[in-house]
């Protein structure tokens, strides 16, 4: 399977729930922003811009924590800024495991081996002879130094700190927009990618789940995306999530500000994002994407959608984002207000033209994917290709040589 069973049930006996009560609007994933600092500034980030004037803030733990169980999403994905700078990353993890959800963390991974580390430290201190014989593996593959293997094994600096534990409800979801050169070209920093793949197998080797994410844009050469796709297939990375860049309006009006380029040489237009995702449906078949193959029929442009962005919501440190993840004309002080202060009609695609034009060139998933999960709009067949492809055996990556780190020597 794609996904783990005990996953794929957890968000299914959501959706039964929600229709045997007759609601019609209820979240699947809560985008979760603790805060909204950052330790990279990607082009074509438009967080870090918008929320430039509370960028020192974050939630308080018990915030998050209410903000789950008030939307109650079975599935919590933790993004930002980079959650791993949240100085209660642990204890928020913890939390959200202890209500049940299922668990992402987006991450940018730069900080991502320096809590496999945190994780080691405390296993080592409690099964010195299993945890042994991995760190001297970690170290044999370069994955951390023989000083770090030292420090490891002086045990956790403060033993009463949690820590984050692999489980099948626990994802790492790295962010990565290409290989090596493409990749330290968008976050603008060299490094970066390697430094994402370091921590990408140290995860694997300690039993972590791992996902990644990606988005494409205009420049995006999409045989490098298959290329990456098989590279990571190589490091048993368990899923990947590809998404089109869309021009919002923040990440749009600050590349003029900085003079980075014109938005238009960035962004995907509509009939652009359906070239370049023309082949998604066999991607999906070659490698072991994220998604539905509803959605992705969407992406290829061989049918529309209505946008369910009710579904997916965003909280963060000013209140529920609304309408969406991407745009913003309020913070509402619960998920109940967001639901009932925004007129959904007239938001995404009606009848094959967009009313709001800030919607005209989207096709995000967290606007889309859930139309096509809970099945709104539902053309005969498409529940039995849902069940195909989620019950389905996960596709093999087929091996071949690539070149992933093409960047700089
Ligand atoms: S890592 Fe994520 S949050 Fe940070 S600047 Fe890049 S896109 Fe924005
Ligand atoms: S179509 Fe896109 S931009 Fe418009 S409301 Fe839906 S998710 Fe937001």
């Amino acid at each position: 399977m794609r996904f783990p069973l005990a996953l794929t049930l957890k968000i299914a006996s959501t959706l039964l729930r929600n229709r045997l009560r007759g609601v019609s609007k209820f979240a699947t994933v809560l985008q979760l922003e603790p805060l909204h600092a950052c330790n990279l500034k990607c082009t074509g980030c438009g967080r870090i811009r918008e929320y430039a004037s509370t960028l020192k803030d974050h939630m308080s733990l018990q915030e998050c924590l209410d903000a789950a169980t008030e939307c109650d999403a079975p599935m919590i994905s933790i993004c930002g800024g980079e959650p791993l700078i949240y100085p209660e990353i642990e204890a928020l993890v913890a939390g959200l495991r202890e209500q049940k959800r299922i668990v992402y963390i987006c991450t940018n991974a730069l900080l991502l081996r320096r809590k496999l580390k945190e994780y080691l430290a405390r296993q080592f201190q409690q099964n010195a002879a299993k945890y042994g014989p991995l760190i001297d593996r970690l170290v044999a593959e370069e994955l951390i130094s023989p000083e770090d293997a030292a420090t490891i094994r002086q045990g956790p600096k403060d033993p009463s700190k949690p820590i984050i534990e692999p489980t099948k409800w626990l994802y790492w979801n790295v962010h990565l927009d290409g290989i090596e050169a493409t990749h330290d070209l968008i976050v603008e920093r060299k490094g970066t990618f390697k430094e994402a793949i370091l921590g990408i197998r140290m995860a694997k080797i300690l039993g972590y789940q791992v996902a990644t994410n990606t988005t494409v844009y205009k420049e995006t050469h999409m045989p490098e995306v298959e290329d990456l796709l098989t590279y990571l297939g190589s490091l048993g990375v368990d899923g990947h999530t590809l998404s089109p860049g869309y021009d919002y309006s923040d990440a749009a009006e600050d590349m003029i500000r900085t003079g980075k380029g014109r938005p238009e040489d960035f962004f995907l237009t509509r009939g652009e994002t359906i070239k370049k995702f023309t082949d998604i449906l066999k991607w999906s078949r070659d490698y072991p994407l994220l998604g539905t193959p509803i959605y992705f029929e969407f992406l290829a442009g061989k049918r529309d959608l209505s946008c369910s962005a009710w579904a997916i919501p965003t909280r963060n440190v000013r209140g529920w984002r609304g309408p969406c993840y991407l745009v913003a004309d309020a913070h509402y002080t619960s998920y109940k207000e967001l639901l009932e202060k925004t007129d959904w009609s007239r938001l995404g695609r009606v009848q094959g033209k967009a009313t709001d034009p800030r919607c005209e060139n989207c096709m995000v998933h967290c606007g889309y994917e859930p139309t096509a999960t809970l099945g709104i709009g539902a053309l005969p067949g498409d529940t039995w290709k849902n069940i195909r492809f989620n019950f389905g055996p996960k596709p093999r990556v087929k091996p071949r040589e690539v070149n992933a780190y093409n960047g700089d020597k």
